[in-house]
């Protein structure tokens, strides 16, 4: 079953918001992978800094109310019927995005600050936004990176995305955002520094923890701007994944976003509450994660794989043309399962990233340094490793291998059949679940 046969199973009911439909209209004939490529290479862009001008950077007193982003927009005009929404598109004109105070005009790239909390009175901790906003109209698309601030592939793909913009020919916005929880950035750490994980306190309370004053600060500030969002993760404690889209493929404008993304493997799998991805659904923005390599690395490949399914998305939303094609469609999973180690010992993998497994084939042996004795884990199920702990001491129980389960139908119903429920992902995420 390919991903791109799976579009019936995906799409229970709903219509895709009023963003999404946009963006959609944009897309003209013929598709862009029909181009020739006699296009001059994109020539990047450069941004302005604008940082001076916002030194507070607590509060959007320059921002006017239509900029103040509750998000509803999106939201309020699902009615509009198909043709007058192609008729309203072509009328309407690039505008100013207004953003953490600052006016970023059609046509031109900026970097923005946001910062959420003081570390003492007047010093700020505060992380570069960047933002090109396209000459032409079309939808604000967000990218985050380092909520985890461990994970750098992230990090390394917005930087890049960003870059091949050019302002000119791009309709829309991107929004950038390379280090998301920039104090554990500093540190090396998937946490804050209160130990909290900045993923499980969105939308946030502007009255709440640490965590949940940083969370409410940057999704209404910044978050409540997008139109669609791709939050960029990479496995957690040592484990490593191959480069995939999360998704909660019951909904409809989510499932219109991983179709856009090329030829990545795509999860279903209904976010963790309190995540980025969980509570900017919720609030009308479609989102997905793009789970890509391990913590603490800078892993080139996935790194591209990335930045070509960001890029593809771009291009499929007529954003930005002829960036990045990716043609060859993968399977899209309904169900995963984690092996786990029912033995303590020295782990060495026999599979890697992205191996194609049989059930009953081996996947990695434990072996006891004292004892010598030697376990196998073997795969239950048959299906492809979508993420792996790297070679490690491990304790009985720890996560070692993320399976995706092949099954040769998806899902009639995929919020009522148990199987699927059962690899839901939360309450699961510490051990084995990085996002
Ligand atoms: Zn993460």
């Amino acid at each position: 079953m390919s991903f791109s046969t799976s579009s019936k199973p995906c799409v229970p009911g709903g219509r895709p918001s009023a963003a999404l439909l946009l963006a959609l209209l944009f897309i003209t004939a013929p598709a862009f992978s029909e181009e020739p490529a006699a296009e001059p290479e994109p020539e990047g862009t450069d941004f302005v800094d604008t940082t001076t001008t916002d030194p507070a950077a607590g509060s959007d007193p320059q921002t006017p109310p239509a900029a103040a982003g509750d998000g509803a927009e999106a939201a309020d005009s699902t009615d509009v019927p198909l043709a007058e929404a192609v008729e309203q598109a072509s009328e309407i004109e690039a505008e100013p995005l207004w953003l953490l105070g600052d006016k970023v005009s059609p046509g031109t790239a900026a970097t923005l600050t946001w910062s959420a909390t003081e570390l003492f009175q007047g010093v700020p901790v505060s992380t570069p936004v960047l933002v090109v906003n396209g000459a032409n109209p079309g939808p604000v698309l967000c990218l985050t990176a380092a909520i985890h601030g461990d994970e750098l592939n992230g990090i390394e793909m917005v930087r890049r995305v960003m870059h091949d913009m050019v302002p000119e020919k791009l309709s829309g916005a991107i929004i950038g955002v390379p280090i998301v929880n920039v104090q554990g950035f500093r540190r090396g750490s998937r946490y804050l520094p209160d130990r909290r994980d900045l993923n499980r306190y969105f939308p946030g309370n502007p009255r709440g923890s640490s965590a949940s004053r940083i969370a409410h600060s940057f999704f209404t500030r910044v978050v409540m701007h997008c139109d669609a969002l791709i939050d960029l993760h990479t496995g957690s404690q040592e484990r490593s994944n191959l480069p995939q889209i999360r998704a909660d493929l019951r909904d409809p404008d989510v499932v219109t976003l991983t179709q856009g993304l090329g030829g990545m493997v795509i999860l279903h799998s209904p976010p963790a509450r309190g995540t980025l991805r969980a509570a900017a659904t919720a609030a009308g923005i479609p989102t997905v994660t793009l789970e890509a390599g391990g913590p603490s690395q800078l892993e080139l490949n996935v790194v591209k794989k990335g930045v070509t399914g960001v890029e593809t998305l771009i291009s499929t939303l007529s954003m930005q043309r002829r960036l990045s094609i990716w043609g060859d469609p993968e399977p899209v999973y309904y169900r995963s399962t984690w092996v786990r180690a029912d033995s303590g010992g020295i782990l060495f993998a026999d599979v890697s990233l992205g191996s194609t497994v049989r059930k009953g084939d081996l996947l990695g042996t434990i072996t006891d340094p004292v004892s010598n004795a030697r376990a196998e884990l073997r795969a239950p199920y048959s299906g492809r490793v979508l993420g792996m702990a790297r070679n490690q001491v491990v304790m009985p129980g720890n996560a070692a291998f993320h399976l995706g389960i092949e099954a040769d139908d998806p899902p009639e119903d995929l919020a009522e059949d148990p199987e699927v429920v059962k690899s839901d992902v939360t309450g699961d995420y510490v051990d084995g679940i990085s996002e």
